[in-house]
């Protein structure tokens, strides 16, 4: 666990990225790239070779970036300055005013020129130049790809510290088949988040979701209606406040987040394995998972019988990962949340005994007796259960608003813990 505080972090959205783009035909698939960053809020300045500008629309890379793009050594780029915004050199400035470098597609000549440390146009020049983490996505011909010289180009560049994502194996654009062909928009975002968030400097945050299954036989499990929703608006919007966020998610019935590190587990033993081997890096860990209470006693290889009138299942009970954990949290300042799912009358008192039993920091009560807050919803109705018997409820929301004001409450009560005299 890092002894961090939240007050030097950056939200992805003050975070900015350099994107060059070099002339392969997967060109044209940045323009989806500048989009997701956008979305994010990210900044983007792209910066072209002269064939990239072949074959990918200027117009609509400034449109989409909001900036405009660079061609020349000599395009002035704007920068912050103390006193305002200033022109500045551009290949110099294409790296300082960035958190990130990401070169997609990579052509081998770009990776050629970089490795043998030519600067003959602006993106070479301003690579060169750079002094933030370099992302290399090479996009290329088969033959190409594996030629030795490419490979000792690479090899030489991933030891001087750049970093690639694919190529991956597929059709390429040429009609051949084999290595090369550019990451996906999204995975190229996967593999960009985690290094802008490292720059961020946030905290490391690690939430369960979902539902668990627990094995029957070979074809039937137990479960429960949670769809893993709340725990993965939770994973985005404490990557976005610029944590580093590790989910554990059991079988999820949503899209998981881009650039959060993912494990996949089915059983509540299976989470809590992933839970004990990943909090203590963890300052704050978010339990939002349905784990299922009670497990079938013994798993029956192949399929029970199914033409039975009756039958009984045997269950026993799933160890209190929350529980389990909190308590040497507590005692080394780490911050805990739990989340109740309560029913009926008395939901806010169960909740209170679940926080002092759990030794919790604050549990979250789910009103599930609404159909705006229920299992699968998009919108929640959530309260926060605080020591002291402290209470606040909070209206119903969509769950990516609730997710953000209860990170808010929980970097407040991390910092609160970290503050002097506490
Ligand atoms: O006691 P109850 O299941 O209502 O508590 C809910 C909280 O405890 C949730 O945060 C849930 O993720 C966690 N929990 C757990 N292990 C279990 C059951 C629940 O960590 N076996």
């Amino acid at each position: 666990m890092t002894d961090r505080s939240t007050s030097g972090t950056r939200p992805l959205a003050d975070c900015s990225v350099t994107l060059g783009i070099t002339g392969g035909i997967a060109a044209y698939k940045t323009t989806e790239l500048v989009r997701e960053f956008r979305r994010m809020s990210i900044g983007v300045q792209v910066v072209m070779t002269e064939a990239a500008t072949q074959l990918v629309s200027i117009h609509a890379l400034a449109t989409l970036s909001e900036r405009a793009v660079v061609t020349h050594l000599f395009n002035p780029v704007l920068h912050q300055a103390g006193d305002g915004q200033r022109e500045g050199i551009s290949h110099i400035q294409l790296s300082r005013n960035a958190d990130l470098f990401i070169v997609a597609p990579a052509t081998a000549n770009i990776l050629g020129k970089t490795a043998a440390g030519i600067a003959d146009d602006v993106l070479s020049t301003a690579i060169l130049a750079s002094n933030v983490p370099v992302l290399f996505a090479p996009a290329m011909n088969v033959e190409m790809w594996m030629n030795s010289i490419v490979q000792e180009n690479v090899a030489k560049l991933r030891a001087a510290g750049y970093q690639f994502i694919g190529p991956e194996a597929g059709d390429l654009a040429c009609g051949e088949i084999g290595a090369g062909r550019m990451s996906s928009p999204r995975d190229i975002l996967d593999a960009a988040l985690p290094l802008l968030l490292e720059r961020a400097g946030g905290l490391r945050v690690l939430v369960t979701a979902g539902p668990t299954e627990e094995p029957v036989d070979d074809v039937r499990v137990l479960s429960n209606r949670s769809s893993g929703k709340m725990g993965v608006s939770l994973a985005e919007a404490a990557r976005n406040l610029g944590h580093r966020v590790t989910l554990v998610a059991g079988p999820l019935r949503c899209s998981p987040p881009v650039g959060v590190d993912r494990i996949d587990v089915e059983t509540a033993e299976q989470m809590k394995a992933a839970v004990e081997e990943h909090e203590a890096e963890a300052d704050i860990l978010i339990m939002t998972a349905a784990v299922a209470d009670y497990r079938p006693k013994a798993m029956t290889p192949g399929k029970l019988p199914s033409g039975k009138e009756e039958t009984t299942l045997e269950l026993v009970r799933n160890p209190d990962i929350l529980a389990a954990v909190a308590p040497g949290r507590a005692a080394r300042g780490a911050t805990t949340i739990g989340f109740a799912l309560e029913v009926g009358e008395g939901g806010r008192e169960r909740a209170e005994r679940k926080l002092e039993s759990k030794q919790a920091d604050m549990i979250v009560l789910n009103d599930a007796t609404r159909p705006d807050s229920a299992f699968g919803a998009d919108t929640t109705r959530t309260a926060f259960v605080l020591p002291g018997g402290d209470f606040e409820q909070m209206p119903v929301l969509p769950k990516a608003d609730a997710a953000k004001r209860i990170l808010q409450q929980v970097e407040a009560l991390h910092h609160g813990k970290r503050a002097p005299g506490h």
